[in-house]
């Protein structure tokens, strides 16, 4: 059955519900006008960030300094460090531009996020690896595996082999890793278990996606992440990179490209454009990291349901919706992750039954079919900012870059899984940049759905690291 259509009728609902409805639905709203000048500013703090002196957004250069050929071939493993899962994943490059993959997937415990100990993060790591390595390699192996190391945070690179925990994010937050090196803390991990195993390359999700997908079919201008957290990567011109100047081996030339790690999570920190509402205030002040990644706080699923949890507890306490109702686990907070305000939206039935089901079994309220259908709508605003504000990075950096058109890898559950999300992304594009109606896959900029671009594109980078390497360059 298809879902009902958005914004569903509404007649049965009190006066003073749909006032308050309203008053939400412009808290949430982001006109076209709005989502032009935050476009602009972003292609300035983009900028910005490649100074010198820097800016608000890290803009990280990746070391990958060139396009994949398509032609890198071998075996190699990629563990992937996201949000929310870790997986562990052997990669056959084909030389061919095409490659085979075999993974597992292993959920992270909640508590990972905040241990006090962190070796306890890496020796799971190491653990899950050492499970895998075990399962496709029974009789061993003759030389070490090279190893991609897919590490979803900013972490500062001065060289392709390692990173400088900038901050964490999503939630994550364990002491003693802030300021160091994650590399030589997962190796630690690693030779305790004595697994044949070389790390060759640590890689951010966007570069992975931006890469693996160039690898795949030649033509993407940027890799983007719409999942727990947000981010992209694209390629610049060196010399149009000025804090590198001085860091860079002779035989990379200001022609040469350089893939930078934007994190343009933390793109208006200094609340200049971006319009929050309180729940936004509430969230950022709530956080383990207030003022930091004020765009990912507003965008990424990570926070959607959370926002959704805020916006009925308000309606609730005004004494609008779910009276008399045990609010125990609504309390509760980030109870509700993105999958919730995403299955609500997808709620086929007219009365919303699904829904019905999903807040009495799951977070122990009874609701009538208009709360649902006021919760609907909630959901609605939530998700259509995501999209609308997610595409501001894309617009920012092909402003940045001048292209008028190009393909745009992007991966992560919210772009997979949010009803409606590519398309509200695209139409919000649209808005940017005054495009005439059609069909999403008409616009100027396309969006896709990379391939596994954090398993596949840490290989792909690993082979690059492996090759300068071999010819002695750093
Ligand atoms: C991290 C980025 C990452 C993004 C998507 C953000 O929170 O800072 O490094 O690319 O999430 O996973
Ligand atoms: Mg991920």
């Amino acid at each position: 059955k298809k879902p009902p259509a958005r914004k569903g009728s509404m007649v049965d609902v009190p006066q003073e519900l749909l006032a308050e409805l309203n008053t939400l639905e412009q808290q949430f709203a982001v006109s076209g006008e709005q989502l032009i000048k935050i476009s602009e500013h972003f292609a300035e703090e983009l900028g910005k960030g490649l100074s010198k002196e820097g800016g608000n957004i890290p803009m990280i250069p990746s070391w990958v300094v060139e396009y994949p050929t398509g032609k890198e071939s071998g075996d190699f493993l990629a563990i992937d460090l996201g949000g929310t899962n870790l997986r562990v994943v052997l990669i056959k490059l084909g030389g061919d531009r095409t490659f085979d993959s075999t993974q597992s997937k292993y959920k992270l415990p909640e508590e990972m996020r905040t241990t006090q100990k962190p070796e306890e993060l890496f020796a799971f790591i190491a653990e899950s690896l050492k499970n895998f390595v075990d399962e496709q390699f029974p009789k061993g192996v003759d030389k070490p595996l090279p190893l991609g190391f897919t590490f979803s945070f900013p972490a500062s690179q001065k060289k392709i082999n390692s990173g400088v925990l900038q901050r964490w994010t999503k939630g994550f937050d364990i002491p003693n890793v802030e300021g160091h090196d994650v590399v030589p803390m997962l190796k630690a991990e690693i030779e305790k278990r004595n697994i044949p195993i070389d790390v060759v390359a640590l890689i951010n999700d966007t570069t992975g996606t931006l890469v693996a997908s160039l690898y795949t079919d030649g033509d993407t201008k940027m890799g983007v992440i719409f999942g727990t957290g947000v981010n992209g990567a694209y390629y610049d011109v060196v010399k149009d990179i000025p804090k590198l100047e001085g860091k860079l081996a002779s035989d990379i030339p200001g022609e040469s490209v350089m893939a930078i790690n934007c994190e343009y999570g933390s793109f208006d920190n200094e609340h200049v454009v971006l319009p929050r509402n309180k729940y936004d205030i509430q969230i950022d002040e709530e956080s383990p990291r207030p003022g930091q990644q004020a765009f990912e706080k507003m965008s990424s699923g990570y926070y959607l349901g959370e926002l959704l949890r805020l916006a009925i507890l308000d309606l609730h306490s005004k004494g609008l919706i779910l009276k008399d109702q045990d609010m125990t686990k609504l309390n509760k907070p980030f109870i509700m992750d993105t999958s919730y305000p995403s299955r609500i939206e997808d709620d086929p039935f007219e009365n919303l039954e699904d829904t019905d089901e999903i807040l009495q079994s799951e977070i122990g309220i009874k609701t009538t079919v208009q709360e649902r259908k006021v919760i609907r709508r909630i959901c609605e605003l939530i998700g259509t900012r995501s999209a609308r504000l997610g595409v501001c990075g894309i617009a920012g950096v092909f402003k940045k870059r001048g292209y008028k058109s190009g393909s745009v890898a992007c991966d992560g559950s919210v772009f997979n899984r949010y009803p409606d999300f590519k398309e509200q992304a695209a139409q919000a594009l649209r808005d940017i940049f005054g495009w005439e109606k059609g069909e999403a896959s008409s616009y100027p900029i396309v969006l896709t759905a990379a391939e596994d671009g954090s398993g596949a594109g840490a290989a792909v980078i690993a082979a690059l690291a492996q090759k300068r390497l071999a010819a002695g360059l750093s």
